[in-house]
Order: structure tokens, then sequence, then C-alpha cells
């Protein structure tokens, strides 16, 4: 007998924020990595758009995902 459990106050938003703040913290425009850069994701219900600011340049590196 095995019973899985789902653990409680953790979103879909928060666990695809984490995915995120783990990778791709290389800027496209100066190269600069910020190892301390978090996205900002906020979601309109269909799709996640991430946001980043690179500390370095100023570019704004934009990220859409689709939720199904
Ligand atoms: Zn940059």
């Amino acid at each position: 007998m095995s019973i899985r459990r789902t653990p409680r106050g953790t979103t879909a938003l928060d666990r695809l924020r984490e995915r995120y703040s783990e990778a791709d913290r290389t800027c496209s425009k100066c190269g600069f990595t910020d190892d301390d850069g978090e996205w900002s994701a906020k979601t309109t219900g269909s799709s996640v758009f991430y946001r980043r600011v690179c500390p370095s340049c100023g570019a704004i590196e934009t990220r859409t995902l689709s939720l199904k």
C-alpha cells in the first residue's frame, strides 16, 4: 500500500519560479551572470510571464510560459 502525498502550500507558480531561478541567469545582452538574480513571475491564468533586470546593463529579460 502506498499513498502519495503532495506538499501543500506550494503552488505551481512557486515551483515554476524556483525552476527559473535555478537557471538562465546570464544576460543575453552583456553576458553578465547574476548569481543572486531572481525572476519575478506573474500569471494571467493561461500563461506565466517572467521578468528579470540585468544589474550590470539594465537589460530586461522576459520569458513566457504557457500553462496547460
Ligand atoms: Zn546585461
